[in-house]
């Protein structure tokens, strides 16, 4: 068996302190916000596991306006926050040269000691250049299984190594590289999860978002049984263990699963939140998945659940810009 394995054989309390203490050796107590926007829930893909793709024509569709995104990121600046995280389907209307000007207009607000993530798909690498150099400090795109054959299946044909490829791309251009997975996902084995947790690894990822898949029971995957949090938990103490410099978010999915969901990632190795600051009004109809945690409270009551909630595993939350210790390393050498 190599480590790997080895890792993901050990007994789950076992390797969760292991996390745990790896996570506070490199990151003491301290949890990362970053404030998300869901800013338009138009797509143009038909991914079998989303409630926003395209072929739901039951979804209620969304764009919101620059102005009124420059609007939350200015109130949110004002009281602290310092890392955005936009994401949306992959909406035609939105061009790389309007994502461009966005990321302009709040690299001006914002400043340097602000980071701008964008979440919105795949770009080409030239594409990827132009939103870095406007401003765009990370980009999480995650490559959802590393099964390619099941990967093709649940998104309609499209290749992994296409996913992958983008990637290496965003690293080119100087690009944060986020990514990640779903646990749960119809025909996925132990031999999958194991795959997942390499290609983290091979991708030398700074960011790794994962999370349970949660059937959305208007799309083509509504008949898949739901999986409890435990696999994605393992799979996230292992690539911490693994990866002790990336940033590693507790995940809303998670958290919207079981209702203490966020806290065991806390206490399995996490060390990022992220705060759905989207306007209420919009929040709801950006429903990837049943169940979605926060929709019915604003992102300052959000704020305060998680704050009150981190006291339980005694963590503090960290409202500084906070870039991945590997991203920190790379661009030291
Ligand atoms: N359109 C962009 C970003 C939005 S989707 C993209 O696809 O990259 C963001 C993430 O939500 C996806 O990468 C996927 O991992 C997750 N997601 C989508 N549907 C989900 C579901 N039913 N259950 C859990 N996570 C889901
Ligand atoms: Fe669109 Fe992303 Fe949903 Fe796929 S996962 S349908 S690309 S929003």
């Amino acid at each position: 068996m190599n480590k790997i394995e080895e890792l993901y054989y050990t007994d789950l309390d076992k390797l969760t302190s292991a996390a745990a203490e790896v996570c506070g050796r490199y990151f003491g107590s301290s949890v990362y916000l970053r404030g998300l926007i869901e800013f338009s829930n138009h797509c143009s893909m038909d991914c079998h596991y989303c409630g926003i793709r395209k072929s739901n024509y039951r979804a209620a569709r969304y764009r919101m306006d620059e102005e009124e995104i420059l609007s939350v990121i200015r109130c949110w600046h004002e009281q602290g926050l310092r890392t955005f995280v936009l994401q949306s389907g992959e909406d035609p209307l939105i061009s790389v040269t309007r994502l461009c000007r966005l990321a302009e207009k709040i690299k001006n607000i914002t400043g340097e000691k602000s980071a701008l993530t964008l979440s919105c798909g795949i770009f080409t690498k030239k594409q990827f250049k132009e939103l870095k150099n406007a401003g765009c400090d990370r980009y999480l795109m995650r490559f959802e299984t590393s099964d390619e054959r099941l990967y093709s299946r649940i998104r309609n044909g499209l290749k992994l190594k296409d996913r992958v490829n983008a990637l290496y791309d965003l690293r080119e251009a100087g690009i944060e590289t986020g990514s990640g997975f779903m646990t749960g996902l119809p025909g996925e084995t132990d031999e999958t999860r194991i795959g997942n947790i390499k290609l983290c690894k091979k991708l030398e990822l700074n960011m790794i978002g994962l999370g349970p898949f949660i059937p959305h029971p208007h799309t083509p995957l509504a008949y898949v049984s739901q999986e409890s949090i435990d696999h994605a938990i393992r799979c996230l103490a292992i690539i911490r263990i693994l990866m002790p410099g990336a940033n590693i978010p507790a995940t809303t999915a998670t958290g919207s699963l079981d209702p203490s969901g966020r806290e065991k990632m806390l206490s399995a190795g996490a060390n990022v939140l992220m705060p759905n600051i989207t306007p209420d009004k919009y929040k709801k109809d950006y429903l990837l998945y049943p169940g979605k945690i926060c929709l019915n409270e604003p992102g300052s009551e959000c704020i305060d659940s998680i704050t009150m909630r981190m006291a339980s595993t005694g963590k503090k939350l960290d409202w500084s810009r906070g870039d991945s210790l590997s991203w920190s390393q790379l661009n030291e050498q």
